[in-house]
């Protein structure tokens, strides 16, 4: 097949639609009915098909590998590939025709084309994450947005709409620099090497999920996606590039900054939708798509370390299998215990954190196996003051009396710590040996004076005298 006598330079990174744009353009047709002449379509073209590439390839004169060296070859499901790159269409910019007003007047100014012919479409302004020129450090111009079928992808057509108002463009240009998303998705093109967490997602998906996180960082935990600027979009791009950038820490570190930046409720009950916000919910309810199971993962595996989440529970469609965390919540409406008398429990024990008394009863958490193990051993053993009243058939006066005279007794290892406390300089405060909890274990309360012995025999040491505390 020969080539037309007249042809234009292929430009570089130009996409094989606004080549052959171009060359219809030079030869007095629209792409559409040029490509139709040469028994393909304009469309095959678009889609990156390797035929409908070589004939214009060998009609434009240019070799048919540097042609589709930029082509977005269109796959299922709108998918694409691009640079051995996956994106998706929704990624891609369509019925927009993005533009770098300074590099539209280089190509005029260097080029011996018509000006309408001179600039051509760069394939990295057709991927709607590139958002600045990189070259000339400027926002890129949407400089068309045609929804007309016959029109759509014909670059010589709309550029030369804009032609005439470039001197205007050029002026009104912002200056922007690239944003870290920017600089490795066009890297990445290129086969740099970048980020490992991101260059393991599919090029698509680590896009979604730096401006998914981006958008979060920047505007809040839910914000309204559909309605963000390209300004918005841009700069969550940055922040969530830098996020990733950090790899699994730096994702941990940004969750759990959203975890207890939350302004929790009284009892603390919201979940991790509440907390994560849009980043729960996209990966949640957004669309099926197994190309985002790595971030799924990692979002996953935070929720499953961090949150009280057990069996019974489903994250991102995973069932928990087993528990790591406990809340005080959790833990009461696992063994019925009351929370107060949960967290004595467990504070005696040592399994709270240090900032336990801050914390809402949804989020005091503490080893799920060691917190469960104290609060079976204590849940049949002891009982509050007013229960073991009851329990005495006691009235309230006598119980009193029994407490005061040590019939009925805290638990050893709640009087051994709260007496060692009580003698000890705090800075000598330390916790409990494991010897000295094991034989605190032995006896929990005395003996029944009524009825008989209801626990091993234990000699009571002198309680001060005074209101007995509520619970043990
Ligand atoms: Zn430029």
């Amino acid at each position: 097949m020969r080539p037309l006598r007249h042809t234009v330079p292929l430009g570089v990174g130009e996409t094989p639609a606004s080549f052959a744009s171009r060359t219809a353009a030079l030869n007095g047709l629209p792409a559409r009915e040029f490509c139709l002449d040469f028994r393909t379509t304009f469309q095959k073209v678009v889609d990156g098909d390797p035929v409908a590439i070589a004939v214009v390839a060998a009609k434009g004169g240019v070799p048919a590998a540097s042609l589709a060296e930029h082509a977005f070859i269109r796959g299922e499901k709108h998918r694409y590939v691009h640079r051995g790159e996956e994106l998706i269409r929704g990624g891609l910019r369509r019925q927009a025709i993005a533009v770098c007003p300074h590099c539209l007047a280089e190509d005029i100014a260097t080029s011996q084309s018509r000006p309408s012919l001179a600039p051509f479409g760069r394939a990295i302004w057709q991927i709607a994450a590139i958002k600045t020129c990189a070259v000339h450090g400027i926002a890129l111009s949407i400089a068309v947005r045609d929804r007309t079928p016959s029109k759509l992808h014909d670059f010589a057509h709309h550029v030369a709409g804009v032609v005439p108002d470039l001197d205007r463009l050029v002026a009104v240009a912002v200056e922007r620099p690239v944003s870290g998303l920017e600089a490795y998705v066009t890297g990445r093109l290129n086969a740099d090497a970048g980020p490992q967490l991101l260059d393991q997602l599919p090029l698509y998906v680590a896009i979604g999920a730096c401006e998914l996180f981006g958008a979060v960082a920047t505007l809040g935990r839910t914000p309204d996606l559909k309605r963000l600027t390209d300004e918005q979009w841009h700069a969550a791009g940055g922040a969530g590039f830098e996020i990733f950038a950090s790899g699994e820490a730096g994702v941990a570190d940004f969750l759990e900054g959203l975890r207890k930046s939350y302004p929790y409720s009284g009892a603390a009950t919201e979940g991790a939708q509440a907390i994560f916000g849009r980043i729960y919910q996209a990966l949640e309810y957004g669309p099926e798509d197994p190309g985002y199971d790595g971030v799924r993962d990692l979002v996953g595996d935070f929720i499953r370390t961090r949150f009280p989440v057990g069996p019974g529970d489903v994250v991102f469609g995973k069932p928990v299998e087993r528990r790591i965390l406990h809340s005080v919540r959790t833990l009461s409406a696992e063994t019925g215990l009351h929370p107060k008398r949960l967290r004595k429990l467990l504070r005696v024990a040592g399994r709270l954190p240090a900032d336990a008394d801050g914390l809402a009863d949804g989020n005091c958490l503490f080893d799920a196996e060691r917190g469960s193990q104290d609060a079976r051993e204590a849940a049949p053993a002891t009982l509050s003051v007013r229960k073991a009243g009851e329990y005495l058939n006691a009235p309230r006066v006598q119980r009193d009396m029994l407490y005061r005279t040590g019939l009925i007794v805290p638990p050893r290892s709640f009087r051994h710590r709260m007496r060692s406390l009580s003698r000890t300089p705090r800075q000598d405060r330390r916790k409990c040996t494991s010897g000295e909890r094991a034989s605190c274990r032995q006896v929990r309360y005395s003996d029944n004076p009524v009825s008989g012995p209801i626990g091993p025999r234990y000699t009571p040491a002198p309680v001060a005298a005074g209101s007995p505390p509520d619970h043990f």
